[in-house]
């Protein structure tokens, strides 16, 4: 079986994200990159697939900018094989990732695409769904457990109010929900031999696919500060503010 993973590099979840003066967007000057960390599950469980003898080959794929190689680096230092570099400037919305996905999927014939349920810049939860659609695909978003046998992929989904397990005839697509697992670090030694490793270099173009976005982005703003609290004595108190509040 061979599993192709998605990996977007995007603002390092510990920053604290500040947005631009002229709320044009938020500021990635000298900014903490890494991989998005809904991808790190997704190259985890790829891998613990191929230890688990499930899995031929792990092929990362990111589409970004040239620095995008080293979130395919750190791919290939958790465990994947090879890795596939698709350049693109500037915002790629999902639909063009998609429609990129989808090329690289024609050309490399994976039995399992997984991506992060959503990336962390944007929260836009939405690439793997598109390219469910475009190949025609089963999907399992949102999975806590992936199960694969005899051609079937299974996904435990985490839905509102409880867990749905779905049944997914492979070649198929997962989204990787928290719950999934618990991604390794790279060790040191993995690091220098991810190196060595093959990283291919492709373009949009490549794909036939255009990247100008589709949507305008018309302001950014930081979200507003929260107001003081304040400290009551005791829980009649409590009650008491809350029923003046109109929330009891
Ligand atoms: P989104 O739909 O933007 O929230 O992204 C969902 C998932 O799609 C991410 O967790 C990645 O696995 C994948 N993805 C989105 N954008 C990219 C990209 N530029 N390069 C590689 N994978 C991506």
């Amino acid at each position: 079986m061979k599993i192709l993973v998605c990996v977007k590099r995007v603002v390092d979840y510990n920053v604290k994200i500040r947005v631009k003066a002229d709320g044009t967007g938020v500021e990635l000057a000298n900014v903490k990159m890494s991989m998005n960390p809904f991808d790190e599950i997704a190259v985890e469980e790829a891998v613990r697939l191929k230890e688990k003898g499930g899995a031929a080959e792990i092929v990362a794929v990111s589409i970004g900018p040239a620095q995008a190689a080293d979130t395919i680096r750190t791919a290939l230092a958790m465990g994947a094989d090879r890795g596939i570099l698709v350049k693109a400037e500037g915002t790629v919305e999902p639909l063009a990732v998609a429609k990129i996905l989808k090329g690289v999927v024609e050309a490399e014939q994976p039995d399992l695409v997984i991506l992060g349920k959503q990336a962390i810049d944007d929260d836009c939860n939405q690439t793997g769904q598109m390219l469910a659609g475009l190949l025609g695909w089963g999907q399992g978003t949102f999975a806590s457990k992936l199960e694969i046998a005899d051609g079937q992929a299974s996904v435990t989904r985490e839905v509102d109010g409880g867990l749905q397990t779905v049944g997914l005839t492979l070649p198929a697509i997962v989204t990787t929900d928290l719950r999934l697992n618990e991604p390794r670090y790279a060790s040191l030694p993995n690091i220098m031999k991810a190196k060595k490793k093959p990283l291919e270099e492709k373009s949009a173009a490549d794909f036939g696919v255009d990247t100008t976005p589709r949507l305008e982005v018309l302001k950014t703003a930081e979200p507003k500060g929260r107001q003081a609290g304040v400290k009551l004595g005791s829980v009649d108190e409590l009650v008491s503010a809350l029923k003046g509040a109109g929330l009891v």
